[in-house]
């Protein structure tokens, strides 16, 4: 089977072409740098995402705080991750960076707020 995937590593876009063949990337070509290969061979794979959503918080100016997981996690994970941040409420104060929860899922990656929020 041969996949035509767009690298999102960097602005240029290289347009990739992966051959695979019993699950297995047998190559990939278009790609500009060793980093659009690492892509595809992920995305054929395993894909990944970056999740990125909000948590409930109480005593600050909003009712809800950014979040952004610190790495990727499993792209067939995001529902369930989803679910389970559902479940989150925090109390401000937060800073930016703190760990909300970690590991999230056991996937190693924790969880953290995307901005400070203060106490009000
Ligand atoms: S292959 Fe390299 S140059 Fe091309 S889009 Fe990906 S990161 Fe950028």
């Amino acid at each position: 089977m041969v996949k035509e995937l767009v690298c999102v590593n960097c602005p240029v876009g290289c347009r990739l072409t992966v051959e695979v063949e019993n699950g297995q990337v047998r190559s990939v070509s278009g790609n500009s740098c060793p980093r659009g290969e690492e892509y595809a061979r992920s995305e054929c794979i395993r894909p990944e995402r970056i999740l990125t959503t909000t948590v409930r918080i109480t005593g600050a100016i909003h009712r809800v705080l950014p979040v952004i997981t610190e790495s990727e996690i499993p792209l067939d994970m995001i529902m369930d991750a989803m679910e389970a941040v559902r479940q989150i409420k925090v109390q401000a104060p937060v800073n930016v960076g703190d760990v909300i929860a970690e590991n999230l899922l056991g996937t190693g990656v924790n969880l953290v707020a995307a901005r400070s929020m203060e106490r009000i």
